[in-house]
């Protein structure tokens, strides 16, 4: 990560520097304590285009092989967490729906979903999602 992003406010829109908000989990100095961090880190990797962060945090039950994103290039410009449901530190599973925005070729859309994550050995995974 460059470190002109670093100081920047965090693309997950939490009000914070990308550097105490999700850079510390991508880089994997910290990681999730609830569904809804995982998912705000999800989203910035997204934004910024990390694919080992997105790859690592997905549940290997669901996990893709790879990803491209550059063969699909999306500009995320917004995300808004519309409701969580369980997800804290002492659940095992959660689940987070929020709204994505975004600008794809010169386009705005909205990506609406409700996502769910599942906690193992401390950690908080991604598992799948469902368009809302
Ligand atoms: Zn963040």
């Amino acid at each position: 990560m460059k470190k002109r992003e670093k100081s920047a406010a965090c693309p997950c829109g939490s009000g914070l520097l990308l550097s105490v908000c999700c850079a510390p989990r991508l880089a994997g100095e910290r990681a999730a304590e609830t569904a809804e961090a995982l998912m705000r880190s999800r989203y910035t990797a997204y934004a910024i285009g990390d694919e080992a962060y997105l790859l690592a945090s997905w549940h290997p039950s669901t996990r893709p092989d790879s990803l491209d994103l550059a063969a699909d290039p999306v500009k995320w410009v917004g995300l808004s967490i519309e409701s969580c449901t369980d997800g804290q530190a002492a659940d095992s599973t959660g689940r987070v729906r929020f709204v994505a925005r975004y600008k794809a070729g010169g386009r705005a859309g909205r990506l609406a979903e409700d996502s769910s994550f599942v906690r193992e050995d401390g950690r908080w995974y991604y598992v799948d999602g469902e368009v809302a």
